[in-house]
């Protein structure tokens, strides 16, 4: 039997979710935080995680980020009404479908066949940011220019990953902070600067419209794109 990760804090939620999902012919199995279920991930080895992006602690991103990390497992995210931006760096961040609360049951346990239909190797070639000639592999934590492959270091990765899930969306430099390095980073916040130095270097040879990494005095960084994806 197939089982179903659910990731939510709500417990009236997940528990509803969870007997529907039953009822479909799957187990499930509930985690109110997202460290806790990424340490089962692989001892689980769920067919699908059904992940809420409200979570405490770690944030259905971070938790998606981490999952990505070590597995192509489905991951359909829960969001808030009205999080349009968030959706869209869902879909692209390696995410495979996301469902707006709120929900009725019977459609999620719908999209979840939906995504298990699809199956693994869509999914992998999915799990890829594009814009223009610039790919950024979430598996390998690759990325290329013009097919050429980019050396960059792993935290520069996870920058430039950062900023293009949330394309032209601007973060102050504490944002970054936070994201990419962790709250327990106690060093300078030049840190930031430098790698973004590096991040335009590497990406000199991207055509701007298809997108460049901006600097806006006094407030951040952004990946500033004309590209839809
Ligand atoms: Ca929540």
């Amino acid at each position: 039997m197939q089982t179903i990760m659910i990731v939510e804090d709500e417990p009236a939620i997940s528990r509803v979710l969870a007997a529907y999902i039953r009822k479909a012919g799957f187990a499930s199995i509930i985690f109110d935080r997202g460290k806790e279920a990424l340490e089962q991930l692989a001892v689980l080895q769920p067919a699908l995680i059904l992940l809420d992006v409200m979570l405490p602690e770690m944030d259905g991103w971070e938790v998606l980020r981490e999952v990505r990390r070590s597995s192509v497992c489905p991951v359909i995210m829960l969001t808030a009404k009205g999080e349009i931006a968030d959706r869209l760096a869902g879909l692209n961040s390696g995410a495979d479908d996301y469902i707006t609360k709120p929900f009725e049951p019977q459609e999620v346990v719908a999209r979840i066949q939906a995504v298990l239909r699809r199956g693994t190797h869509a999914l992998i070639a999915e799990n890829q940011i594009q814009y223009g000639s610039l790919k950024i592999n979430l598996n390998d934590r690759s990325v290329y220019l013009n097919d050429i492959c980019l050396s960059i270091t792993p935290k520069d990765f996870t920058l430039l990953l950062f900023l293009t899930e949330h394309p032209n969306q601007i973060f102050h430099r504490e944002q970054i902070i936070e994201q990419v390095w962790g709250t327990g980073y106690d060093g300078s916040d030049r840190a930031v600067d430098h790698a973004i130095k590096r991040l335009r270097q590497a990406l000199l040879h991207l055509p701007p419209d298809e997108g460049k990494i901006r600097t806006l005095r006094r407030t951040g960084y952004q990946f500033y794109t004309r590209r839809e994806e």
